[in-house]
């Protein structure tokens, strides 16, 4: 037999083939782990659905789990990605037009590619995953889908050659009601209701802990010392506490001999894919124990077999948008009791496990049923932009799943007409139809598309570029070894000047080695450059630098072209040596990030930021020095 056959979903094969053909819409609910994510698409495919030339596409909310999930399946079909199987998530694409039929992509990917094809003509199904997230993509798609699947099914009487959208939707928890009465025509089905879950062992701390870090760090060690051999899910927040974990277990465990080694891996979103398969490697457990440190993306995502041991710190790193500070940060905040026992469930897949929860049971009982939904704690600009260019005007008529928060939307709408994006009866100008095109936040676009008037297209290309990075690009915080390349006028510029020079260096290791700049990173600027410059060449941007004209001072022409995108984040320079915004009255005593080259020496009464942190204090980074008079325009 199959391996795959031995997957819990295999006894539905029949009926989800039959279910689609029956219903518009299949809700489709299994334990994570039960083989919806890289099943579903190649039993579409083997039945016919992606015959004709017509493709399947199965979206998740993240990058990482794109890539892993399209791999995995290409494995299974014993071919490589990009085949039969392929994949496309922003500034990566594995897909052969002529071969691919199952393709996996963000949902952000999906909604992009509506602009270009606003039936989603290529798609028989479109399998959106990961349900229960509600991520703010996954929301709008539900929206946008079902207007689709609306359009597709009167169009199809009147041609032939369009056919029907089947949707289906899954999702790890059962919450699914208010889903099958927003699709018409839609069926839950429910996997696997006979299969067997090991039980799992819940421990809760007895007081509170004041350091989870710690607590984990101790937890992992009692659980090798004293624990039968088993895999440890350790879950926490984020990559820069996933590395400090391992970095202390990786110290205590390297100088003690025991029978049975550990595997200290780390998952987070930033790594690289072949690192991300480490941790599905498989390995001996009377030789060697994984331990996983792990994001949200192991609570339903990615399964990782051989896990009995789950140890949760009780927190999630989310999103938060206020819409008075106009300002999206991520914040650490508790798990919702949904969260909490999808973590947990992670132990009992292969037989009983025990889950140490580092909060106690009253903690737990007063946790959130769910998290609230990320349409509701975002930065709605980019949405409302998108959904302004598919001919969406009137969006308090649009139909949410839940509609947003009113603040967010006017927020947003004022934004967009700053940007003169939207005009004054809120239609989309020509403007705001090529913003939403660049996959960019449309700030950031804004600062491109204002660039050419300034003739320094060059130089913003590469700023934007490397402002777009998602992982960090300095290896340490310090500045000592990166003297020479930095500009004291501010953060992009040196942006600027250490792609330059990289460039130079011959895209050189080393070079980037003995500045501690992560070379990593820098390579993905590259690609992210490229893959812009693309774009512009569609809108026929040229792509002129500043340097061929004669300007006196080359930097004004590019710091202007910042300030047309961020105008909304200029501060003010108080007595007491904090920033204050000019806009926000509420957004004050903000100090420079010592990640800023302005940290070694400012006293500039104003500045332009890219980004609040909120750590010990409030901090502003990514700065450059701005006159007040480029704002009035
Ligand atoms: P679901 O989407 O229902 O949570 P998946 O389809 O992702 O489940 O996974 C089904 C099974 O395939 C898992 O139980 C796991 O055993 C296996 N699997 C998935 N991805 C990988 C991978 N990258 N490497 C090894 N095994 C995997
Ligand atoms: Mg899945």
């Amino acid at each position: 037999m199959n391996i795959h056959q031995t997957l819990p979903i295999y006894e539905n094969k029949k009926d989800i083939l039959y279910l689609l053909e029956k219903y518009s819409t299949l809700i489709i609910i299994g334990t994570t782990g039960c083989g919806k994510t890289t099943q579903i698409p190649k039993y579409l495919w083997e039945s016919g659905w992606a015959d004709g030339g017509r493709q399947i596409v199965c979206t998740q909310p993240r990058r990482i789990s794109t890539v892993s999930v399209a791999t995995r399946v290409a494995d299974e079909m014993n071919q490589s990605v990009g085949k039969t199987v392929g994949y496309s998530v922003r500034f990566d694409e594995q897909i052969d037009d002529n071969l691919t039929r199952i393709k996996y992509t963000t949902d952000g990917m999906l909604l992009r590619e509506m602009m270009l094809d606003p039936l989603l003509l290529r798609y028989s199904v479109i399998m959106v995953d990961e349900a229960h997230e509600r991520s703010l993509n996954t929301d709008m798609l539900f929206g946008l889908l079902k207007k689709i699947q609306k359009a597709r099914f009167l169009k199809k009487s009147e041609n032939s050659r369009i056919d029907e959208l089947k949707l289906i939707i899954s999702s790890a928890t059962l919450q699914v009601e208010q889903l099958q009465k927003y699709f018409q025509n839609s069926y839950i089905l429910t996997i696997g209701k006979g299969q067997r879950i090991y039980p799992v062992d819940i421990m809760y701390l007895e007081e509170p802990c004041i350091n989870y870090l710690d607590k984990c760090y101790h937890t992992v060690i009692d659980i090798q010392n004293s624990q039968p051999p088993g895999d440890i899910l350790v879950f926490l927040t984020g990559k820069e506490e996933i590395d400090t974990l391992i970095e202390r277990l990786d110290n205590f465990f390297s100088t003690q001999k025991s029978k049975i080694s550990v595997v200290l891996l780390a998952l987070y979103s930033q790594m690289s894919m072949e690192k991300q398969l480490k941790v599905f490697q498989q390995t001996n457990p009377s030789m060697t124990r994984k331990v996983i440190v792990s994001t949200n993306v192991a609570e339903t995502s990615l399964t990782i077999d051989g896990i009995v041991y789950v140890v949760d710190c009780g927190f999630i790193k989310i999103k938060s948008y206020s819409p008075l500070e106009a300002m999206e940060s991520l914040v650490v905040v508790p798990v919702s009791q949904s969260s909490a026992n999808q973590r947990s469930g992670r132990a009992g897949r292969n037989r009983p496990g025990k889950c140490y929860r580092l909060y106690t049971e009253d903690s737990f009982s007063k946790l959130d049923h769910n998290l609230i939904p990320e349409i509701s704690r975002s930065n709605l600009t980019p949405l409302i932009l998108q959904l302004k260019n598919m001919g969406i005007d009137n969006i308090l008529n649009f139909d949410f799943l839940t509609l947003p928060p009113t603040n967010n939307l006017a927020s947003a709408l004022e934004t967009l007409y700053k940007l003169g994006a939207i005009d004054d009866n809120g239609k989309l100008t020509e403007t705001g139809g090529i913003l939403s095109e660049f996959p960019l936040d449309p700030q950031l676009s804004k600062v491109l598309l204002t660039s050419q008037r300034f003739h320094c297209t060059f130089e913003c290309l590469i700023i934007v570029s490397m402002l777009s990075l998602q992982s960090n690009l300095y290896d340490i915080q310090s500045h000592s070894h990166r003297k020479d390349v930095l500009i004291r006028q501010g953060d992009h510029l040196t942006l600027l000047n250490i792609f330059q020079q990289f460039q130079q260096s011959n895209y050189s290791k080393s070079w980037c080695k003995s500045r501690q700049i992560n070379y990593k990173s820098m390579t993905m600027a590259l690609k992210i450059k490229n893959q812009l410059q693309a774009y512009l060449k569609k809108f026929s941007i040229p792509i002129q630098s500043i340097q061929d004209t004669d300007e006196k001072d080359l930097t004004i022409p590019i710091r202007k072209c910042i300030v047309a995108g961020f105008f909304n984040n200029i501060v003010r320079l108080q007595s007491d040596g904090t920033y204050k915004s000019i806009g926000n009255p509420l957004l004050d005593n903000l100090y420079i990030h010592p990640i800023s080259v302005l940290s070694l020496q400012n006293s500039s009464p104003f500045l332009l930021y890219n980004e609040i942190l909120y750590t010990t204090k409030r901090f502003i980074k990514d700065l450059i020095v701005i006159e007040p008079e480029w704002l009035i325009k």
